[in-house]
Order: C-alpha cells, then structure tokens, then sequence
C-alpha cells in the first residue's frame, strides 16, 4: 500500500467535487474555447503525476492489462491500491503511487510510459466533465433533467500547470477528441452510471458483501468475470442469447459492457436477464413443496392440539 497522503489531490473522474478551490466559477460546453497546451517542453512537465489519487474505470484496466502484457490479478496487486468509488460502499482500485516520491508508477523524466493507454482521470485533466445525469438529477419543480441539460465542463486550473501559459487555442470539442476522451467516456458510461446511482441512494440501503465482492470482480477482472459466466452454474440459470455469448466469450469490451448490464440487474433489479422457464419451474416446485410441507405441519400441529384439548376435557369432566 502506498503512504496516504492527507493532500492527496483526485483527478476528476466524477465530476467537481474534487479539488473545488482549483475549479473555475465557469460553466463550458462543447464548443466553449480554452488556452492549452501540454508538451515536453513546459517547465512543470509530469508534475501533474505526482501526489495525486487516480481512480482506474473497467476498460482503463483493460486497457493497461492488455498493454503491459499482464493478467489483471497481476496488474492489481502490483498497480493498485483499493478504494471505495465516490463516498460509497463500492469497491474500487486507484493507481498505487510508488513508495519513494509518491508519484505514478508510469511516469518518468520523460513523460508517460503508457501515453496512449493512460487511463481516463488523466486525459480529463484539465477540462473536467460534471454529468448530473448520472445520478439522476430534477430541476426545482421535480422534473427530471435531460442529459442536455446537465452535461457541462469545467476548467481545472492548478497554480503548478503552465499549460495555460501555452499559445494552442481549441475547443473543449477539439481537445476532447485530441485525447480521446470522447471514447473512454462511451466505454465508461454506464459504470459510471452505475456509481452515481449508488452514491444518490446515500447510506439508507447497504450493499450486501456478496453484491460488493461481485461489483469488484466484474469491475477488476474481466477473466475471472468469463469464468463466472462460462464455467459457474450461471448459464443453467439464466437464459442468453447465442449470440451474445460468442461475442462475450471472446471480446473483452464485449464481455465488459455486459457486465455493466449484469450488474445493473443484480443491483438495482435493471431488466436485463431472463432466468430459464425449466429453473422458474424448479423453483416453483421447490416453493410448493414448501409450502405443502408447511400446510401438512399446520395441521399435525393442530391436530396434536386438539388432542391435548380433548384430552384435558376429558380429564377435567372426570374430576
Ligand atoms: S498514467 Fe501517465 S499520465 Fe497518468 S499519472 Fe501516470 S504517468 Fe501521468
Ligand atoms: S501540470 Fe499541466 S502542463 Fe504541466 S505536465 Fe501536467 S498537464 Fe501538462
């Protein structure tokens, strides 16, 4: 585990409640323009991956995983430290700061040795996104808002970044798109919906050690996820189409985003899967046996009382 660093500063991931006394009081959109540009050359180069808490999202494990040639149990436990997710009970990993400086265990003299597989915090930085959506919000009069409305960006604008120094103008459109984010965010997407819905709920329902154990898994490491589907009793529950399972069985952002749906359905009861009418049937057997089983004890029950009733009648008529 890395030393906790009580000023530890969060890339934004969630939104803005990171950092607020670095966010600029200004709402942008799309096609808002911003001075920016970051290159080897600023003086304050990788200065940005130091003393800072990045949260990993689903596909940015997948992604590292895949570039560092290593399984995810092993990226883990080298890589990451465990967190939980936006003040909730959600189990999550943040990049492991290494030991002797507290910066990223990606970062060298010369910038990134994972660039273009970073994960998601660190392109957002320094345009941050606050999607209100996510956590379902409502406008005074309690009509929910439409995504239009409570997608905005934000700048977050850090005394030691130059990069604001820099000559290069774009839009947040232009900028957004230079570092990929626009695809991150897609792959990203419903997890983060996920999180969000978990964090609007506050703590008035508690996830149980089950559902956590399995948030984690599915969110961590999707090869171990494969083995739940293809090699547990899950199938002979739940009935999926042939076409999703060869997908799922061989693509990992396949299998990834149908974990984003399985998990939905087991945690917030989302529509999703359907369980097979021979295990719907198995199960109302089970449920009418016990229930017979139950009707056939009511009725010793009350036949051993009437007995000891009739008897102590008799017993008392006697006297
Ligand atoms: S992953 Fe790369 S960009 Fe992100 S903090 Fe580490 S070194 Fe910096
Ligand atoms: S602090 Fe700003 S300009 Fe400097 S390396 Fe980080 S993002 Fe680039």
């Amino acid at each position: 585990m890395n030393k906790e660093n009580s000023n530890i500063k969060e890339k934004t991931l969630f939104g803005m409640d990171k950092n607020p006394s670095s966010i600029e009081p200004k709402k942008l959109t799309l096609d808002s323009r911003i001075k920016f540009r970051c290159h080897p050359g600023v003086k304050c180069f990788t200065a940005c991956c130091g003393g800072i808490k990045i949260i990993l999202t689903p596909y940015d494990i997948l992604q590292l995983t895949r570039r560092l040639g290593m399984p995810a149990h092993e990226f883990l436990h080298q890589y990451t430290t465990p967190v939980y997710l936006e003040k909730t009970d959600m189990p999550g990993v943040a990049i492991k700061l290494r030991e002797e400086d507290n910066k990223c265990p990606f970062v060298t003299p010369e910038g990134c040795t994972v660039y273009s597989d970073r994960p998601t915090a660190c392109r957002y930085y320094p345009v941050g996104m606050a999607d209100f959506h996510e956590g379902g919000s409502r406008d005074a009069s309690g009509k929910e808002n439409t995504p239009e409305e409570e997608k905005f960006f934000f700048l977050v604008k850090e005394d030691h970044c130059k990069g604001f120094e820099e000559d290069k103008e774009w839009t947040v459109r232009e900028w957004r798109a230079d570092q990929g984010v626009d695809v991150r965010d897609e792959m990203n997407k419903e997890w983060l919906r996920l999180v969000m819905r978990r964090k609007s709920f506050g703590h008035q329902a508690t996830l149980s050690e089950q559902a956590k154990r399995m948030f984690f898994m599915a969110s961590t490491d999707l090869n171990t996820f494969r083995r739940f589907i293809f090699e547990s009793s899950f199938l002979e529950t739940y009935e999926i189409e042939e076409e999703v399972l060869e997908k799922i069985k061989e693509d990992d952002v396949e299998l990834m985003l149908f974990s984003f749906k399985y998990l939905a359905a087991t945690l917030f009861g989302a529509q999703f899967l359907k369980i097979r009418d021979d295990k719907i049937k198995e199960k109302t057997a089970q449920m009418k046996k016990r229930q017979d089983e139950n009707v056939l004890r009511s009725v010793k029950e009350y036949e051993e009382l009437k007995t000891s009733m009739e008897k102590a009648k008799t017993k008392s008529d006697a006297e």
